[in-house]
């Protein structure tokens, strides 16, 4: 913790899904192109540990940290908007709160005093918030955002916690920004601000008066309103800060900096530093909003009717797309549809398709069927993690002639050629036990990977249980297939790829996790460019191309 760390706290009110992640990462982003060190940080309220043993339909992506903490989506927008690699620390759940709480309980650490939220609980909070701010370097300001909305029951402590929080360490070491919404009712063609000044409300009941105002709204909010605003609210008139609707998430830093907001936060946190850099991040936006070009792609998975489960699939395609100049159209494609109904009416025509991760045997088939339908006809494939052990079995099926499959699916298959790997064998508890995190993976050269990274060495966040079987190995090698990246020690099947296809690659690591708005990853930057190249090759030219069997 650097000697004058400042720290932000981010609440919510009004209602969910107003964007708070954004808001937080947009300011982070305007914060470090002021040359300021940055971290952030998210509570969730909730009582799972971490997200890790979540349906995606509860809760949405699980995203992985490099130190392989399974995380809340929202620390993916971070990592994206601030281009950089947070660690578990930048997620707090009640689940850990209260875990290590009750574990210094059972070791006596007490002292026979009774243990209770306030201040047990509330230290435990306060501690973590410091802690983020540890991580060995002068880190300049920790942004904290409390999930959930203020009146929730779960979301007490922590606002207790941020309160005691500023007595602490000082007022002129603390910010309190509120999101709230302000509606527009048709009806009555008005904007409403009695939701905002409810909830600010609530806030000031429990001690917290915040700084700032984030008014999200589809309207523009008058210099009346604003004045409103501040008067019930109790906010200073050039704190209260229209959040507009946008079409793209990475304009909210621009719009935020032209509404004067990271002004405000250094001059109420005294922080001295120049005006932000946008031009880089400027452009980018300008260059989403002004391709004219695109390129379909599907994406072949179980969660379809739920996006937040793909929040950084979705992501990477954007920057892939910003990288090669064209914009990308997902094509939803649901695993159990082409199970049932095969693959041709749902790929016919696309650019692209992409398996992705996933867990349990639902809609398996149908992964496979899809990228057999890739492979045959030419159609650029990104496989990832189960999209890698689909593609896998896929092709000791139809090219090498194996009855094979995945023990994950079903345990007696012929040819296992996806199993358990051997430490995976004896788990008993699910939580925090798959293979998570960066690890190192060597290239081998000349493949499509090396030409696509560029490099030979890369380390890729993993999150799984199963591998390629290494007794399988020859025979797939054997039948065309090449595995292009390995574990260092030679152990593990990171990348495999088929080569006589325009372009056809797996890993078992999700790149997704890695890419940047700035810095789109490798894997998705070769997919979208091969989907580009076969956008604009004619019918005949795609009719005259070598068959891609290769049987
Ligand atoms: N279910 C597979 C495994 O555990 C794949 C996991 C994933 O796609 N993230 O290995």
């Amino acid at each position: 913790m650097g000697e004058k760390t400042k720290y932000i706290f981010i609440t919510g009110g009004v209602v969910s899904s107003l964007g708070k992640g954004i808001a937080s990462s947009s300011i982070g982003l305007l914060l470090k192109q002021r040359g300021l060190n940055v971290v952030l940080q998210k509570f969730d309220p909730y009582l799972n540990v971490d997200p890790g043993t979540m349906s995606p339909f509860q809760h949405g992506e699980v995203y992985v940290t490099d130190d392989g903490a399974e995380t809340d989506l929202d620390l993916g927008h971070y990592e994206r908007f601030i281009d950089r690699s947070l660690s578990q620390r930048s997620n707090v759940t009640t689940g850990q709160v209260y875990e290590a709480v009750i574990n210094r309980e059972r070791e006596g650490g007490f002292l026979g005093r009774t243990v209770q939220v306030v201040p047990h609980v509330t230290d435990e909070i306060k501690s973590r918030i410091r802690l983020a701010a540890e991580n060995g370097e002068d880190v300049d300001v920790v942004i904290t955002e409390i999930g959930g909305t203020t009146g929730d029951i779960e979301g007490l402590p922590f606002l207790e916690a941020i309160r005691q929080f500023r007595l602490d360490v000082g007022r002129e070491n603390t910010l309190y920004i509120h999101l709230a919404l302000i509606p527009y009712i048709r009806a009555a063609h008005e904007l409403k601000t009695k939701p905002t000044q409810h909830s600010v409300k609530g806030l000031r009941e429990i001690g917290i008066q915040p700084d700032i105002l984030l008014c999200r709204t589809e309207r523009s909010l008058s210099s009346e309103i604003k004045k409103k605003i501040a008067l019930f609210c109790n906010v200073e008139g050039q704190a209260v800060i229209e959040a507009r609707d946008v079409d793209s998430i990475y304009q909210v830093p621009l719009q935020f900096h032209k509404e004067g907001l990271d002004d405000i936060i250094v001059e109420k946190l005294g922080l001295i530093c120049p005006p932000p850099d946008l031009e880089e991040w400027g452009k980018m936006v300008h260059k989403i909003y002004s391709m004219t070009e695109s390129v379909d792609i599907a994406i072949c998975g179980k969660y379809v009717h739920l996006v937040d489960a793909y929040k950084s699939i979705i992501e990477s395609f954007i920057h892939a797309g910003v990288a090669n100049d064209v914009h990308v159209n997902i094509k939803w494609v649901d695993s159990e549809r082409v199970e049932a109904e095969g693959a041709g009416d749902y790929l016919d025509g696309v650019h692209g398709l992409l398996v992705p991760g996933g867990f349990g045997d639902r809609g398996i088939e149908g992964k496979i069927t899809a990228i057999r339908y890739a492979r045959e006809n030419g159609i650029p494939y990104l496989g990832i993690c189960l999209g890698l052990q689909c593609a896998v079995i896929e092709f000791a099926r139809n090219r090498c002639g194996l009855e094979a499959g995945s023990s994950e699916f079903e345990p007696d298959v012929p040819h296992p050629v996806i199993d358990l790997m051997l430490e995976q064998r004896d788990r008993s508890r699910m939580g925090g036990t798959m293979r998570l995190g960066a690890y190192p993976c060597t290239i081998k050269e000349d493949t499509l990977a090396h030409r696509l990274y560029g490099t030979l060495e890369i380390a890729e966040r993993h999150r799984h249980r199963w591998e390629v079987n290494n007794a399988y190995r020859d025979t797939l090698v054997d039948n065309g297939m090449v595995i292009s990246g390995l574990s260092p020690d030679g152990n593990l099947v990171e990348i495999i790829e088929v080569p006589d296809h325009p372009f056809f690659i797996a890993s078992q690591f999700h790149p997704e996790l890695k890419s940047r708005p700035q810095r789109a990853h490798p894997l998705f930057k070769g997919l979208v460019f091969a989907a580009k190249a076969l956008s604009q090759s004619s019918d005949d030219e795609r009719r005259a191309s070598p068959a891609m069997r290769g049987d």
